[in-house]
């Protein structure tokens, strides 16, 4: 999906008004009313229904027929103004550069500062899988079954945040965070190939025993990824060191199936070792000994930290009972209406061939310091 930044500059005050009016009536409304929107607004209805055809007109919000009454939503690129909006107005980002992945539940792109340095912003795409196609058990949704793709989306990048920050305040090696708004999250930017693409390496053992050792340091400070694996493990071009990335899943090792997400994470690189590069160890780490292994034991507990910083056990919750349903779920396009403003085949997207469209190659990195990715800078302002 396209992420427009000129829209960014020619969105009047009055169209955003209009449009924080669509986003505030849909917590309610699964289509919201043109009556509502006026009222929300504070516009003369006239007035709104001119600003809504030109804010429908480049897709920021969608018409939907309803049995009841007609009215707008949201779209993707609507909500996306809205957050990056919000991140320009507080200056955390200026421009918008290319996009660098395509996950089936994110949008990456580079964007930069006013100072131009590049950054990564992610966008949280959980509603790429339709809500109607998930079985009817939703009632963890309460009131906000109407809302649940932004809702569900804005708690995945809560969630994230949330996990980014303690773990970098706590030395871990993962991205910078620097601001996150409603679906999205704005991160450093890490010069690095994703281990995927990685064919060859000088010293396997010790890339396998630094891996292990951060899964062994999360679970000692609380935590398991839980989806530690090639495509979320990025090494750095200069030094070929790990940066771990991608955290919506991430349990506490109190979760009733921790062990199996333990395991699972070491298995994902034991396999990956064996399969890339021949490497095989005796050698990785067992869920309880992790555990109560006294020596290296840290003294903070990271799950309780996050759980402390505002989101919430609940809201831990209620996210995970929606990552556990979809799983099961065929990815399709999420509204009538949407499906022409995403571009076409993405949703058919498989993580194998996603989060890598710039460099699909398979890199050696034995000369780790060789010439950059080729990566163009097209970068265009956002607000002015
Ligand atoms: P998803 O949830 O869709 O898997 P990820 O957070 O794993 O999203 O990011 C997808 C891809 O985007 C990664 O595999 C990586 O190539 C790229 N990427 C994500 N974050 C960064 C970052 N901070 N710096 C550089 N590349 C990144
Ligand atoms: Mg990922």
């Amino acid at each position: 999906m396209k992420l427009d930044a000129t829209d960014l500059r020619y969105v009047t005050g009055e169209e955003f008004r209009v449009l924080t009016a669509v986003e505030m009536g849909s917590k309610n409304h699964e289509v919201v009313p043109t009556s509502l929107i006026a009222q929300i607004s504070g516009l003369r209805n006239g007035g709104v229904n001119k600003i809504i055809g030109s804010l429908a007109k480049r897709k920021l919000v969608a018409k939907v027929q309803n049995s009841k009454y007609d009215g707008y939503r949201l779209t993707y690129g609507g909500y996306d103004f809205l957050a990056m909006r919000a991140l320009s107005k507080r200056d955390s980002m200026h421009s918008v550069g290319n996009q660098i992945g395509v996950g089936k539940e994110s949008d990456i792109h580079i964007v930069a500062d006013s100072e131009g340095r590049e950054m990564v912003l992610k966008l949280h795409r959980l509603g790429r899988i339709s809500f109607r196609t998930i079985k009817q058990n939703r009632d963890y949704l309460g009131k906000r079954k109407s809302a649940s793709w932004m809702y569900m989306s804005r708690l995945a990048a809560q969630k994230e945040w949330a996990f980014m920050k303690v773990l970098h305040e706590h030395g871990f090696p993962v991205p910078i965070p620097i601001d996150q708004a409603r679906h999205c999250i704005l991160m450093e930017f890490i010069d690095a190939y994703p281990l995927r693409q990685i064919a060859d390496i000088p010293s396997p053992g010790k890339l396998y025993s630094s891996l292990m050792d951060i899964i062994v340091r999360f679970a000692r400070a609380g935590l398991i990824h839980g989806d530690f694996n090639e495509f979320n493990i990025l090494i750095r071009r200069e030094t070929g060191e790990p940066v771990v990335i991608d955290f919506p899943q991430m349990v506490s090792t109190s979760h009733e199936n921790a062990e199996w997400y333990f395991n699972r994470d070491v298995e994902c690189i034991t396999t990956f070792f064996r399969r890339r590069f021949k490497y095989e160890s005796a050698l990785y780490p067992k869920f309880r000994r992790t555990l109560t292994d006294e020596e290296g034991g840290e003294d903070f507990r990271l799950d309780v930290v996050v759980a402390a910083s505002g989101f919430s056990r609940k809201d831990m919750k209620i996210l995970e009972e929606y990552m556990d349903e979809v799983k099961e779920v065929e990815v399709e396009p999420p509204g009538d209406d949407e499906s022409s403003e995403s571009s076409e085949g993405e949703n058919d997207l498989r993580e194998e061939e996603v989060g890598l469209s710039l460099k699909r190659e398979v890199i050696d990195i034995t000369n780790v310091n060789g010439p950059a990715p080729s990566r163009s800078r097209s970068i265009s302002p956002t607000a002015s």
